[in-house]
């Protein structure tokens, strides 16, 4: 373990691998895993769970493996499996070669199964699923032994014998184990570990028929891995009696679980579910809609790793289920990018500006700093001409008090150029303006006026000849509610849904440096938000997605805090 993690105070699990560690609890090793089911994308929340899983191994000279929890045949894909490889790597973590599917384990699965019916620890059972229920009982009445939980060992062995080899339709018998039909414990009450599914497997293809449930196979994985800390979410907590009785009476390697909350982030659905119907009904343009908080629409909208690790370390690991801001997670993209992106100018909404005392023909190479925060990222030339473009939105014909930018009569300054005063607006039919007429001062030339006047505000701009077009998309929350999943007189959380989640805006204009960005390089636009291109973009079309704009919604909240305190 590094020095700098030991003095920082260790979260509640990492205190328990550091003390089973000093206690050579389990021969002075830590083994985690990370173990999705192949059933859709990673998100944002499995993101804690691999930064907490990998991050414990790291710190604590362990391994962690990445292991496939495919063990329901009917909803998981190759294509699942390939996207978490590619997620989980990218995200900068290794597996080396502790690549490992629940599948493989099917066949030790059932010879285990098969042991706790030969010390009677496990029964066939012909109940229906509605009788199961009924005989399970309720949180405030014990349920009811089953008929078939006396069975004798034979008659067990071979009707699961027969289960196994196909002669059973689904749904007609299952393999239950025999605990305790009274416990106050509803998962204790003789849970299911087998049932009959007569349905291809991605990798088994149609060797079985007879699938592990989650909580008979999930222990029985850990152990065969010999994992020592099996973390996962609060809403198994009430399971970890049924994963202690299993592996206990297998009197196999024991791992031990413990649960941490799951990540909730505000104007979110997390579920793999809802963000599936999400794009089954077309309503994003699939699981890497920039908009999705999937990792691989995250990486597309232009977070970096390092920011999704840095937020899962701000957040940390505790025992209570809570929401996080998502101004939080905007807020660690933005700390990243503004240290390693380099700056540039784009107008989004162009307004034409011609410079009228300025030379026709003549074009100047203007230096421009690429990145203040690295001195080391040094200058660019940005070609300066008698005809420019502004933000539409920094110019007011009839300016509002507080409004200290372009207007009639009013200099400001172009950044990195000279000082200009706007002189004629020209309109079009509609008296809009569509154009501006100007003058510059030559003696400004770099943003400074030799004479010490001042200026209220200073602008972006790009050359009308010498910019680039480019399509910019813009992004709000997906869901304009803070918890989606409060329907409020909507049908369900897809009422939820933003309207104005996507702005497509096609006619920017970009400074000509960017003509050979590569999809996924990033920038910040001056004074406009940080973007990164678009993985369609090319040299012929340049398109951009914004990751996050420049204001800090939770710098502010911090300092309010602060005040309070
Ligand atoms: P979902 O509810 O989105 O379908 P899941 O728990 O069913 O998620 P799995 O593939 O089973 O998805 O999850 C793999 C691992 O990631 C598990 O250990 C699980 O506990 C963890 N995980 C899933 N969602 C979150 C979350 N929101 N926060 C933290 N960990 C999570
Ligand atoms: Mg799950």
């Amino acid at each position: 373990m590094n020095t700098n993690e030991s003095t920082t105070r260790l979260d509640f699990i990492r205190a328990i691998v550091a003390e089973d560690l000093k206690t050579n609890k389990w021969g002075g090793q830590a083994v985690t895993r990370f173990p999705p089911e192949p059933n859709g994308y990673l998100h944002i929340g499995h993101a804690k769970s691999i930064c907490l899983n990998f991050g414990i191994a790291g710190e604590f000279n362990g391994l962690c493996n990445l292991r496939f929890d495919d063990t329901n045949p009917i909803k998981e894909e190759q294509e699942y499996i390939n996207s978490i490889i590619e997620d989980v790597r990218w995200l900068g973590f290794d597996w080396q070669d502790r690549l490992f599917y629940a599948s493989d384990y099917f066949e030790q699965m059932y010879e285990y199964a098969v042991q706790l019916i030969q010390a009677g620890k496990a029964y066939v059972c012909d109940l229906t699923p509605e009788q199961i229920r009924e005989y399970r009982g309720t949180l405030t009445e014990p349920g009811k032994n089953c008929p078939y939980r006396s069975r004798s060992v034979e008659e067990n062995l071979d009707l699961f014998e027969r289960m196994r080899a196909g002669e059973f339709e689904a749904g007609l018998r299952v393999l239950r184990a025999k605990i305790d039909m009274a416990s106050p414990n509803l998962n204790m009450r003789d849970p299911v570990m087998y049932r009959i599914l007569h349905a291809e497997h991605h990798r088994t293809g149609d060797k079985w028929c007879v699938y592990p449930t989650y909580d008979w196979a999930h222990g029985l994985e850990d152990s065969i891995e010999r994992i020592t800390h099996s973390v996962c979410t609060l809403e198994f907590e009430n399971h970890r009696p049924l994963y202690d009785w299993f592996l206990d009476e297998l009197g196999v390697h024991h791992p031990q679980q413990i649960e941490f909350a799951r990540l909730n982030l505000s104007y979110t659905v997390m579920s793999k579910r809802k963000l599936q119907q999400l794009v089954q009904d077309g309503l994003v343009s699939g699981w890497d809609d920039p908009r999705m908080p999937t990792i691989c629409g995250l990486r597309g909208r232009g977070y970096t790793p390092e920011a999704i690790r840095k937020f899962c370390k701000r957040i940390g690991v505790n025992k209570f289920n809570s929401t996080v801001d998502i101004a939080l997670l905007e807020h660690c993209v933005r700390e990243d990018l503004n240290k390693t992106s380099p700056r540039v100018m784009a107008v989004l909404r162009p307004l034409k500006v011609v410079i009228e005392n300025y030379p026709e023909g003549q074009v100047e190479e203007l230096e421009a700093i690429n990145n203040p925060e690295d001195a080391s990222a040094g200058t660019r030339k940005v070609p300066f001409s008698r005809e420019l473009y502004i933000e539409r939105e920094d110019f007011m014909e009839e300016p509002p008090k507080k409004f200290y930018r372009l207007a009639p009569g009013r200099e400001v300054r172009l950044r990195y150029a000279y000082f200009i005063t706007c002189t004629e607006v020209v309109k079009d039919s509609n008296g809009e303006a569509v154009e501006l007429r100007c003058t510059y001062d030559p003696s400004t030339r770099g943003g400074d006026a030799p004479d010490g006047r001042k200026v209220k505000s200073t602008l972006h701009w790009v050359s009308a000849g010498h910019s680039l077009p480019a399509e910019v998309r813009l992004y709000e929350h997906l869901f304009s509610r803070e918890n989606p999943d409060d329907a409020g007189g909507g049908e369900d959380f897809k009422s939820n849904l933003n309207p104005n989640s996507l702005q497509i805006l096609s006619s920017c204009r970009v400074e000509p440096s960017l003509g050979q960005a590569k999809p996924g390089s990033r920038y910040q636009f001056e004074r406009l938000g940080y973007f990164c291109v678009a993985s369609e973009s090319c040299e012929g079309k340049l398109v951009f997605n914004r990751t996050v704009t420049l204001r800090d919604r939770w710098a502010k909240i911090q300092k309010a805090q602060q005040q309070i305190r």
